[in-house]
């Protein structure tokens, strides 16, 4: 155990009865080929699944208590919060993130360690999706970045997945920061430092069902937008100073219709659009505005991102 170097895994679970037990085994066999330099802590995060996902953690524990470890929600939380309980709690000198389904092939754990040997203190995948990936995740994915890096301040790489290492230096960030809705994904190319980015073609689910419903993601997509930009704080002030731009002049032709035209009964058509223009843009930019209101609102709350249950801390090393 002395002087070896602890790396911590962490691994969101929700639901995932069906895979946790192929999980620990197959990580396990690929941690086994690194022992000789690395210790390991697998920590999972049970995130108020409804299954009995609780019950085979308590297990797996049991089976490997010195390095098979679980935290449990108190309800669901959302995946990103899971993720931000794991690196708050993880020991290791390097963290390491993946899905509990096997869709984040256990192989590129040595790939990360020799780039962090490198010293890149973030080493990232980015998903190069083929058939295997559904058509509908393709699609949601490709304009999910499209949209955040076009409104948001922060480049992400496209198809960039939630299967990193992360430097201790870049968790204690993670712990340090005060944000509520952190977005993990936005918060790393924010920090800088030396990045390295390997492609990667995720494997299939190894079984279940995907817990990302199409709420959880436009939430995320949302958050993600919200939390790092306020771009589209902007765009409703310059369309607000370009309809009333428009409005001005439009004024000044009422006008001068009503006095030298005489020609002022008619206009039903331009009424309604107008008055259906103005309301829909007021809408829109009072959304916008209601998006930001909203995250001001829970992060002056206050509020815990994530209310651990139950837990099987590992002992500090
Ligand atoms: N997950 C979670 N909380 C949720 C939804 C998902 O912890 O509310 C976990 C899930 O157990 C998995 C990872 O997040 O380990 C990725 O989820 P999933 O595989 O369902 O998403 P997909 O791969 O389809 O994007
Ligand atoms: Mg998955």
């Amino acid at each position: 155990m002395e002087n070896k170097t602890l790396i911590s895994i962490i691994i969101p679970a929700y639901n995932e009865e069906e895979t946790l037990q192929a999980s620990v085994q197959k990580i396990g066999e690929t941690l086994a080929s690194l022992q000789d330099r690395y210790s390991f802590e697998l920590i999972f995060v049970n995130d108020g699944s409804s299954d009995t996902t609780l019950g085979l953690l308590r297990q797996l524990h049991q089976e490997h208590p010195d390095w098979v470890y679980y935290l449990s929600f108190s309800r669901n939380f959302g995946h990103m919060s899971a993720l931000r309980c794991g690196y708050d709690h993880a020991r290791g000198q390097a963290v390491i993130c993946m899905d509990a389904d096997l869709q984040h092939p256990p192989a590129y754990i040595p790939v990360f360690l020799e780039k962090w040997a490198e010293g890149y203190e973030i080493v990232f995948t980015s998903r190069q999706d083929d058939q295997k990936t559904g058509w509908f995740k393709r699609l949601s994915s490709k304009y999910f970045y499209g949209l955040m890096n076009r409104f948001s301040d922060v480049h992400i790489e496209p198809g960039a997945a939630d299967f990193r290492l992360l430097d201790r230096k870049v968790v204690d960030l993670i712990q340090q920061s005060n944000e509520t809705d952190l977005f993990i994904r936005g918060f790393i190319p924010w920090v800088g430092f030396r990045q390295f980015i390997i492609p990667y073609t995720p494997d299939k689910r190894f079984a279940g069902q995907s817990k990302y419903t199409l709420r959880k993601m436009l939430r995320l997509a949302l958050n993600g937008i919200t939390a790092f930009s306020v771009r589209p704080l902007r765009i409703a002030t310059f369309l607000g100073a370009c309809i009333s731009g428009l409005a001005f002049f439009y004024a000044i032709y009422a006008v001068y219709a009503h006095f030298v035209l005489k020609e002022t009964v008619q206009g039903w058509t331009s009424v309604l659009l107008s008055v259906l223009i103005m309301g829909g843009l007021q809408l829109l930019t009072l959304g916008i505005i209601g998006e930001y209101l909203g995250r001001l609102f829970i992060q002056a709350k206050g509020r815990p991102p994530y209310i651990v249950q139950e837990s099987t801390l590992p002992p500090s090393k």
